[in-house]
């Protein structure tokens, strides 16, 4: 099989891109490195089956357009991630997550390629009726608060996707809940577990927001990873969104104590007001559960790496890695 995977380089995409070659894909690697980090492919570069194209889906639509009429599956993962990315800069956000996935999909529609498209449990929003099916209703705040231009602007892309889809492409809509793992982002862009190993191991305090109470259900990349491979191959699922998360909620002060007991540090932990962090207009929501049983239906997908074992595993990599600066 031959695929093509924009947002190769970031930590999702990187992970996807070797297990595909991994399968014995061939795979066409784009990304614009803007976030994306090249040392996440360099050991992938040896394989002979795997291309790398640096550029935008916007800067490289001819390109993309001859690899494409070569591929089997289109696994669409370029984005602007990070909640601190939302609040800084709204229109890189829309533009990116908006604009470029409507290029490609044009793209897709005018070869007629399968794509699956990576969504975000964001999409709902401070929605508290869990846990979330995927058709639960997506509840946004003001307008003033730049975090909902992430939701609203996947939101419009599933749009895009579902058009498609109606039109009849074959695609696949995923909604991630919170990935965690090996090569993720630890800087204050990144997602709370890396940012919480890096600061445990250099001995700093854990920065826990607000009152700690908030929950999330972090999900191993290995299982996301496995659920997305899925998703390209699964007739039934074309046409379809699909919740891929853990089952197993944990509040971020739970997190914060549980990562101190593995890495063995007596680190302190510190509760950062949200504004200190985020500015004065941000709105965080308080849980978030997937409700997973149409993924296990139709991708035999179930999140199965609890997370005491995944944070370790974790811990492990950053252990070795955190001087080379992740
Ligand atoms: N968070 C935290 N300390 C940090 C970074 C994040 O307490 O240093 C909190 C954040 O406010 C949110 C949760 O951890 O309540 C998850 O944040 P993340 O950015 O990983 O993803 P989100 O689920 O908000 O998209």
């Amino acid at each position: 099989m031959r695929y093509l995977v924009t947002g190769a380089a970031g930590f999702v995409g990187s992970h996807l891109c070797a297990a595909l070659l991994k399968r014995n894909g061939t795979v066409w690697a784009l990304d614009d490195l803007s976030k994306g980090r090249p040392e996440r492919l360099a050991p992938l570069g040896r394989n002979l089956r795997f291309h790398f194209l640096q550029g935008s889906i916007a800067q490289r639509l001819d390109a993309l357009a001859e690899i494409i009429e070569t591929v089997d599956v289109i696994y669409h993962l370029a984005a602007v991630v990070g909640v601190k990315n939302y609040v800084e800069d709204p229109v890189r956000v829309v533009e990116v997550n908006v604009c470029e996935t409507l290029a490609l999909m044009k793209l897709a529609w005018s070869h007629g390629k399968k794509v699956v498209f990576t969504s975000t449990s964001e999409v709902y929003g401070k929605n508290n009726e869990l846990p979330f099916t995927e058709d639960a209703d997506r509840v946004y705040g003001p307008a003033g608060t730049d975090r909902w231009c992430y939701a609203v602007a996947k939101s419009a892309a599933e749009h895009i996707c579902l058009g498609y889809a109606r039109r009849g492409l074959p695609v696949v809509i995923l909604r991630y809940f919170n990935v965690y793992g090996p090569g993720a982002d630890s800087s204050e862009y990144g997602g709370v577990v890396s940012r919480f190993i890096s600061q445990a191991l250099a001995d700093q305090p854990l920065t826990v927001h607000g009152d700690g109470n908030q929950t999330r259900s972090f999900t191993y990349i290995n299982d996301i990873v496995r659920g997305t491979i899925a998703a390209g191959k699964r007739v039934e699922a074309e046409g379809k969104i699909f919740n891929l998360g853990s089952n197993e909620e944990i509040s971020i002060l739970q997190l914060a104590r549980l990562i101190l007991q593995l890495t063995g540090k007596k680190g302190k932990i510190i509760f950062q007001p949200y504004s200190d962090f985020y500015g004065p207009h941000y709105e965080d929501m308080r849980r978030r559960v997937p409700d997973t049983s149409a993924a296990e239906r139709c991708l035999d997908f179930k999140a199965r790496t609890p997370l005491r074992e995944g944070l370790m595993k974790t811990l492990e990599w950053y252990r070795i890695r955190i001087g080379g600066g992740f």
